[in-house]
């Protein structure tokens, strides 16, 4: 029996309709997205995030600034951005060019602008329990789950990949979910051993099939979060003949990849709701 698909595309499309009618309401919401330079992969994604941004109804500006600039004036444009009343949510996005210091440029977002949820202060009001502004894909992830019913409590949930920007959040919105987790990574000796034993299965390494058909536990869950250019397209870290295993999986692409955008426009208008006082940050 093949597996359930989980798509996103539905999913998202709700996300994005709910969203609009809430910026409808709002009024004026600001969304300033950043791009240092002029990586090809960087400017798709901020293309698709701005053309979401702008069909949501939101104020959206695409902000672009030279490869060359220095890490002093981006601080400088971001101190401008995080003192106007015009913005609400920030997007710097990554990765930098090699001269700026990334961590540094996260840290100089204001926490409640922090649209991608990368500042350490939102990490750690995660970490905590105390989800403030947590970021898109992990969020997606979650989502996806939740729309289908996913028992999590008590569940095994096995995640391959620890970033700070999906591996580790979804580890701690899984645990906060009462999962039991188990975190694998580069250095985990027989990933198999972990992945058979997973109800639920979330990969975010980005290596093409890394998790194959007999790795996956019958009858479980698997998140593909993995997006990797092939020369047979665009795949994710689990081999499709999973399907055949699980009682539900999600596609690549149309699984986690439309969840984000979704997920980062419903961050946005969060943003907006602290910056008007309707939600207390980090509440
Ligand atoms: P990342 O920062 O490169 O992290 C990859 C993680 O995978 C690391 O923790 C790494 O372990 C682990 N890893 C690498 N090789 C492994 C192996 N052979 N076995 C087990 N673990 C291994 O990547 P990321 O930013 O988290 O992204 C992961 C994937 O998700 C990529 O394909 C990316 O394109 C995709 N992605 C998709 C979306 C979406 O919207 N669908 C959003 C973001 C990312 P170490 O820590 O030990 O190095």
């Amino acid at each position: 029996m093949s597996a359930t698909l989980m798509k996103g595309k539905p999913l998202a499309e709700r996300i994005r309709a709910e969203v609009a009618e809430e910026v409808r309401v709002l009024g004026h919401v600001g969304l300033v997205t950043v791009l240092v330079g002029d990586d090809p992969a960087s400017d798709v994604y901020i293309r698709l995030k701005h053309k979401a941004a702008v069909e949501a109804g939101f104020a959206a500006t695409d902000l672009r600034l030279p490869a060359d600039t220095s890490e002093a004036d981006l601080l400088a444009k971001l101190d401008e951005l995080n003192a106007s009343d015009d913005v609400d949510a920030i997007l710097v996005q990554l990765p930098l060019p090699k001269h700026i210091d990334e961590a540094r440029i996260i840290r100089a977002v204001t926490p409640s602008k922090d649209v991608d949820g990368f500042h350490p202060l939102n990490a750690g009001e995660l970490y905590l329990g105390r989800p403030a502004i947590v970021s898109a894909t992990p969020r997606g992830v979650m989502a996806l789950l939740a729309e289908h019913n996913i028992e999590l409590d008590g569940a095994h949930a096995v995640v391959i990949g620890r970033s700070a920007i999906v591996g580790k959040p979804v580890m701690h919105l899984l645990q906060q979910a009462n999962a039991t987790v188990t975190l694998c990574h580069s250095h985990t000796r027989d990933l198999a051993q972990y992945t058979l034993e997973a109800d639920i299965l979330v990969a975010a390494v980005g290596v093409p099939a890394l998790v194959s058909a007999d790795m996956v536990k019958d009858r479980s869950v698997v998140v593909d979060v993995g997006m990797n250019r092939t020369e047979a397209g665009l795949v994710g870290d689990v081999d499709p003949g999973a399907l055949d295993r699980a009682a539900y999986m999600t596609p690549v692409p149309g699984g986690v990849g439309p969840m984000t955008i979704a997920c980062l426009l419903q961050n946005a208008v969060k943003c907006a709701r602290y910056r008007r006082g309707e939600l207390a940050y980090p509440g």
